[in-house]
């Protein structure tokens, strides 16, 4: 195969048109009425908008290469390393686990309702840990890197953390009845939205989508949990029905008076790819190999980022909580100073 063709398809198959192409040349439109042949045509949806996207920005004169550059290496560093190790830790977990299900469910509307609850929750749970225990923070880190949002964002993870999600998620909703057709009908129209709200400020510039961002997870969410403000971090961990975040009290709207800070709080090179995968580990070396006694070099791994084995805790947690106690202390400081002079008044009249 020539390099030519190498490239020929590699772009193919990342518009996902090859399906829409085989249709057109053998003119035979009949899958249209199947599931796999309308997947067929909403697969190249996403590639065509991060297109769009792209354009938008240059007509607007608002394109920099950098904002694409690093997930777009990310994403071609992963297609030589990860292509079908995620595929394989789905087929395991299936065949492990299926026959250890609480119950089987079928191919109907109500249990796709269910199916869908089950697997935003086993979703919840593995983004959830993807932030909170640090060593699965490494994996997960390559995705909240880059410092802006547009669709390219949604190809930059660390080659590792497609399986590990998958292994959470698939095991989860296998065991709690969620059979294997159902689950991949799920996983795609997940992956078509989990794709969408990476739509940046050049593809939509309100990301909120009117009445929808009350009903479900909008890209303007998905803004929020990219970004660094305290307020910000570790929030909205859900995809597309955000009812877990607000069970776990993790939800958080996009405030107009907080603009969005998007990408990690550490220090890092900003367009530098290998700071982008490998920068957290290194981190996490770094710490572990300083931390006195062996416990405190576990619990490095194991506790939140930012969890220090002094005490002096730099968690999102605790910069939440200090962003919200600072803002209801000048709150109250701007009321009070609002107050005083109706109080001084009758004073001063006398
Ligand atoms: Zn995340
Ligand atoms: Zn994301």
């Amino acid at each position: 195969m020539n390099i030519f063709e190498t490239l020929y398809n590699e772009v193919i198959g990342f518009f996902g048109i090859s399906g829409i192409i085989e249709m057109v040349q053998k003119n035979d439109y009949s899958s249209l009425t199947t599931l796999q042949g309308i997947q067929k045509i909403i697969y190249p949806i996403i590639p065509l908008l991060l297109l769009l996207e792209i354009i938008r920005a240059v007509v607007y004169k608002r394109f920099k290469i950098e904002d694409y550059s690093m997930p777009f290496l990310v994403f071609v560093l992963n297609r030589f390393i990860s292509r079908f190790i995620s595929i394989a830790a789905v087929a395991f977990c299936i065949g492990l686990f299926e026959k250890y299900a609480l119950f089987t469910t079928t191919f109907t509307w109500y249990w796709l309702i269910y199916g869908y609850i089950i697997w935003e929750f086993s979703h919840f749970i593995y983004h959830f840990l993807a932030h909170k225990v640090r060593i699965l923070w490494c994996l997960h880190s390559t995705h909240h890197a880059p410092q802006q949002m547009n669709l390219f964002v949604n190809f930059a993870h660390f080659f590792l953390e497609a399986p590990y999600a998958d292994v959470i998620r698939t095991s989860i909703c296998i065991l709690l009845g969620v059979n294997p057709g159902l689950l991949f009908f799920i996983m795609f129209i997940d992956g078509f939205w989990g794709s969408f709200i990476h739509i940046g400020e050049n593809g939509l510039k309100d990301g909120r989508l009117g009445f929808l961002n009350k009903l479900i997870l909008t890209p303007s969410h998905h803004r929020v949990h990219h970004a660094k403000n305290p307020l910000y971090m570790d929030t909205n961990f859900c995809n597309l029905l955000n009812i877990w975040d607000k069970v776990f009290k993790t939800y958080q709207e996009e405030r107009d008076d907080l603009k969005i800070e998007y990408g990690i709080t550490r220090q890092m090179s900003p367009h530098n790819v290998l700071d982008a995968y490998f920068g957290e580990i290194i981190c996490l070396a770094k710490d572990v190999y300083r931390a006195p006694g062996l416990k405190n070099k576990f619990l490095y791994c194991i506790m939140p980022p930012g969890w220090s084995h002094t005490g002096e805790h730099k968690t999102a947690k605790k910069e939440r909580e200090a962003f919200l106690e600072k803002e209801q202390t000048s709150r109250g400081e701007a009321v009070q100073y609002k107050t005083e002079p109706v109080r001084e008044t009758p004073k001063e009249l006398f």
